[in-house]
This record gives C-alpha cells, sequence and structure tokens, in this order.
C-alpha cells in the first residue's frame, strides 16, 4: 500500500506535533482508498485532542497489561471526535483511512500498546518528536499477523 500526501498536509500534522509536545498529539487522516486497494489517497487532516486519560486506561488494562504514564506516550481518540470524522468523511464520499500520533523522544516505530489497539484497514502515520522537533515520521500497518510492517509514504 502507497500512502499519498500532499506536502501541505505533512506540514499540517507536523506543526500539530511540534504544538502538542512533550505530549502526543494524534488526528485521523480522510481520504480514498483506490479500487485495487493499492493506494490511500488523503484529502482531510483531522487534528483531534488527546483524549487520554486515567479511566481509559483502568478501561484497557485487560489488552494491554503494561500502561503508559500519561499523554507522554498514550494517545486516545475520543469516541465522540471518531463518529464526527466518519460522519464527515461519509458526506465527502470519503472514508477514515489512517490514524496519525507522535512519539515524543521516542522513534517514529509503533509500540506494543499501539498493535494492540490498531485497527488493521488504517494506516499509521507515526511522528518521532525529539526535544520540540520532528525528526523522523513513517507509516505503518498491519499485515496478515497483526504485526505492523511499512508502508510507503509519498508527499508531493
Ligand atoms: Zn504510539
Amino acid at each position: 500500500m502507497v500512502v499519498q500526501f500532499l506536502n501541505s498536509q505533512v506540514q499540517q500534522i507536523i506543526i500539530h506535533a511540534v504544538r502538542t509536545y512533550p505530549q502526543e498529539c494524534c488526528g485521523l487522516l480522510l481520504g480514498h482508498l483506490s479500487p485495487d486497494r493499492s493506494c490511500k489517497q488523503v484529502i482531510k487532516i483531522w487534528e483531534t485532542v488527546n483524549a487520554w486519560n486515567p479511566e481509559v486506561g483502568a478501561d484497557l488494562t485487560t489488552i494491554i497489561p503494561q500502561l503508559g504514564q500519561g499523554k507522554r506516550d498514550r494517545f486516545w481518540i475520543d469516541p465522540q471526535d471518531l463518529l464526527a470524522a466518519q460522519r464527515d468523511a461519509r458526506d465527502h464520499q470519503m472514508n477514515i483511512v489512517g490514524i496519525y500520533h507522535s512519539h515524543p523522544d521516542h522513534p517514529a516505530v509503533p509500540s506494543e500498546s499501539d498493535r494492540l489497539l490498531a485497527w488493521s484497514e488504517y494506516s499509521y502515520l507515526i511522528l518521532s518528536v525529539r526535544s520540540g522537533i520532528v525528526s523522523d515520521y513513517r507509516c505503518w500497518a498491519l499485515d496478515h499477523h497483526q504485526q505492523f510492517q511499512p508502508e510507503e509514504m509519498r508527499a508531493q
């Protein structure tokens, strides 16, 4: 799968990640999946608030044994935000094609909790923010064994 962005969209996500540092930022990628399922075209960046809180954490302890400390190493998209984005996408003949989030002072590589909470149809763009500067970003998707594999990301 190739995930196609506009440079301005990548820029918007980078600014969001820098603004949110040292907490994790998160948001949704709205767009189209090509009919042959070889390419995703991102049309709209949907910024969301990182809604992580201890209650969310308590709800997830059954699936994630080792939880992080808070918004520095965890993100959560409020289901209401997800619904609003889904509605907007549908109204404009789009889908949610992916999720982005940042890793403050950690590599742009999915964590085990990212993997456990991931949905197979989504692309996951992860940005590494080090000392307030985005140093790397990469796209990932689950394979058939529920393991993350790199996805090709293009920006123009
Ligand atoms: Zn993560």
